[in-house]
């Protein structure tokens, strides 16, 4: 585990779909390296959070509009002891972005253009100022075209569900597994056919299965896909 890239701005791109492990092995490998994540997804649920607030249909075009035109939800981040902290219109929300309800809004809000073209320039800016690992759906193939290192992480569906399912009981919160494995392929589906900048894999992408890996052989192979790259 001693991957460590030269001294120049180094941007990593790491898409797949819901419950491939991206946020906590994105978290680790970022950790090792020594450079930021930015989890692109909490950017997107700020968006979806504040249609919630404000009483917005997640499907009405012209408010999500209105909505970015007259910057009525301004989104930022900051990083604070090395860990993201999402703002909307000044206010640190982080502690909300988690909530059953805001994922869905995220979800649904994600698929219009407007919302799209605004995070992803927000983005672009982000990653140009510093080293940067950043998660999401659209990275390897839209916002960060150019990274030298893209990464489209994956796992079965039914793995995916059995991990998002154990997570649910470890919270306390009850669960059905096989309610749990459709609604993920419900996600799936959704990110995979949208119209703008749907779920697949760059071109030039290394794809890694994580079906049936531990969280430190998938770390491990992460980091071996960034060494590689730095040997070439
Ligand atoms: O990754 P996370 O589950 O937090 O993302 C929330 C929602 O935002 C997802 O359902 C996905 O549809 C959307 N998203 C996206 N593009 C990204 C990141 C997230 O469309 N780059």
């Amino acid at each position: 585990m001693n991957a460590k890239p030269a001294n120049h701005l180094v941007s990593i791109a790491v898409d797949g779909p819901v419950g491939a492990g991206k946020s906590s092995l994105c978290d680790a490998l970022a950790g090792a390296l020594g450079i930021l994540h930015l989890d692109t997804g909490a950017m997107y649920r700020a968006i979806g959070l504040y249609t919630l607030n404000a009483g917005i249909r997640q499907d009405d075009e012209d408010a999500l509009k209105r909505m970015i035109e007259l910057e009525d939800a301004r989104v930022t981040v900051d990083f604070i002891d090395g860990q993201q902290v999402t703002l909307l219109n000044g206010v640190d929300i982080t502690s909300r972005l988690r909530e059953e309800a805001v994922g869905i809004a995220a979800s649904a809000v994600s698929k219009h253009a407007v919302v799209r073209k605004y995070l992803v320039r927000l983005q672009q800016q982000i990653a140009k100022e510093r080293s940067l690992l950043i998660d999401g759906r659209d990275i390897g193939t839209v916002v960060l075209p150019d990274a030298k290192i893209k990464i489209f992480l994956t796992a079965s569906a039914e793995e995916r569900a059995m991990r998002r399912y154990r997570q649910l009981l470890d919270d306390g919160k009850g669960a059905d597994y096989h309610k749990v494995l459709m609604d993920l392929k419900a996600r799936d589906e959704q990110d995979e056919n949208r119209a703008v900048d749907p779920l697949r894999p760059a071109d030039d992408a290394v794809i890694l299965d994580t079906t049936g890996l531990r969280f430190d052989e998938s770390l491990q192979k992460m980091l071996d896909i960034v060494n590689k790259a730095y040997e070439s």
